[in-house]
């Protein structure tokens, strides 16, 4: 089954996505603001070109009834050079009430729809109106301060919003940026290997504590937990290994018992008579090997039952193994009633000596069982072994003693005699 894996996505620093998220709010606002500037200069102006018109109706107006009644065409066209004078206004145009039209300022700008238009009353106060003024407002300059205050609001938070945000990229590559790029190293390269290995962020001392060294200190104690733990599984892993190594000993001790008697058992035998001949071999020292069979043991199996027999096993066991020197001399269990003494670094007639003392001892000593005590005898055949001697030719010679030891009588014990057989 295959893993599903991690779409691959660009990496981004905190520092430039908070930069663009300050300069989308910082360019919105600046929008607002120019939009609400915008709007009040629309309101100054609207309000200016209103008191402008008042100013002509108060000032130019009556001036202007003069003007046409008396007839003086040069007085009417200064005072409507006067009013189009005004910043406010654009174009202002004349018509009286003869036909004659007079006109002042930019004529291209005159828009008769949107004109404002005031009645020129009689000079004497008569009812109705001696001509009519149409005032048409300067559009350019309501235009040209709007582009200034709105291009002001755009340069002055444009230069504050920068300043900001440089301001902050700053910060944050210093106080976040930095510190989290080293901590993220860090833990990269951490490994079982170095795990306390301490965590340095080299940061500025100072005297209060921020998030970054929240995370640090929980890093750190999470270093020394883990830490901790390991430990406790190294002690664990050891006693496990103890435990286990003991338990392999004792299988390994299982292996090589005889269950019965706690001798070695054949497989064994085979196995560790081999590397003592190898070994004698080598070091050209001496080395005896005798045949212990208990005699008439079947007998004892038939009379007293199976398991007294096992009982004399044990107790035979028990008097061989004693009777051996410990940790260098051992004894197997060969099959049934029969046990092999191995003696090396021993002369024949110690041998001969070793499995006198065994087979007295095996006479003499008795075995309870079930209240009443059994008593055996032993027969033993005792060699020394030879230049080209094996385990298996040294057994089967101590083996044909034995069998002498049987057919002379049992309870005793043969040697093969070292000189002969060494011919
Ligand atoms: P000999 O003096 O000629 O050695 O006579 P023997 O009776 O000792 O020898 P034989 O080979 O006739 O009989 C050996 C008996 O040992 C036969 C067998 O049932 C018995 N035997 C073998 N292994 C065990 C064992 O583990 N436990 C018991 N109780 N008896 C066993
Ligand atoms: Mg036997
Ligand atoms: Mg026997």
């Amino acid at each position: 089954m295959t893993q599903a894996r991690a779409p691959q996505v660009h990496f981004r620093t905190l520092a430039s996505s908070l930069v663009r998220r300050t300069l989308a709010v910082a360019i919105l606002c600046t929008l607002v603001a120019a939009t609400i500037q915008a709007l009040l200069v629309a309101r100054d102006e609207r309000a200016a070109f209103s008191r402008a018109l008042r100013n002509i109706a108060d000032t130019h107006v009556p001036l202007l009834s003069v003007a046409v009644w008396d007839i003086e065409p040069e007085a009417i066209r200064r005072q409507l050079q006067r009013i189009a004078s005004e910043p406010e206004i654009a174009y202002v145009r004349l018509s009286d009430r003869t036909g004659h039209v007079f006109e002042a300022g930019d004529t291209r700008l005159r828009e008769p729809k949107d004109a404002n238009i005031l009645q020129v009353p009689y000079p004497a106060g008569q009812a109705g109106a001696i001509g009519t003024l149409e005032v048409t407002a300067n559009r350019d300059i309501l235009l040209r301060h709007l582009a200034e205050k709105v291009l002001a609001v755009v340069l002055g938070y444009g230069i504050l919003s920068l300043v900001l945000c440089g301001l902050i990229a700053m910060v944050l590559r210093n106080e976040l940026e930095r510190p989290l790029r080293r901590l993220a190293r860090f833990t990269s390269e951490l490994s079982p290997e170095n795990l306390t290995r301490p965590l340095e962020l080299s940061r500025p001392a100072r005297p209060w504590q921020d998030e970054i060294d929240l995370v640090a200190t929980g890093f750190r104690t999470l270093q020394d937990g883990i830490q901790a733990h390991v430990s406790n599984l190294d002690g664990l892993v050891a006693s496990r290994t103890a435990q286990l190594e003991a338990a392999l000993e004792e299988i390994r001790e299982l292996t090589i018992t005889d269950s019965l008697t706690g001798c070695f058992n054949r497989r064994h035998l085979d196995l560790k008579l081999a590397e003592e001949v190898l070994r004698s071999h080598r070091a050209s020292h001496p080395l005896c090997l005798s045949v212990c069979d208990l005699d008439h043991f079947k007998h004892v199996n038939d009379t007293l039952g199976h398991p007294a027999g096992d009982e004399v096993l044990r107790c035979a066991a028990a008097v061989l193994r004693r009777e051996v020197r410990e940790r260098i001399d051992w004894v197997a269990r060969y099959g049934g009633e029969e046990f092999v003494i191995v003696l090396p670094n021993t002369e024949l007639a110690e041998a001969m000596l070793i499995a006198e003392r065994m087979r007295r001892a095996i006479e003499e000593s008795a075995c309870e069982y079930g209240g009443r005590e059994i008593r055996v005898t032993a027969s033993f055949g005792v060699t020394q072994c030879r230049v080209n001697d094996d385990g298996e030719t040294l057994l089967a010679r101590a083996d044909a003693m034995l069998y002498r030891a049987k057919a002379a009588g049992r309870n005793r014990v043969v040697e093969a005699p070292f000189e002969t057989f060494a011919a």
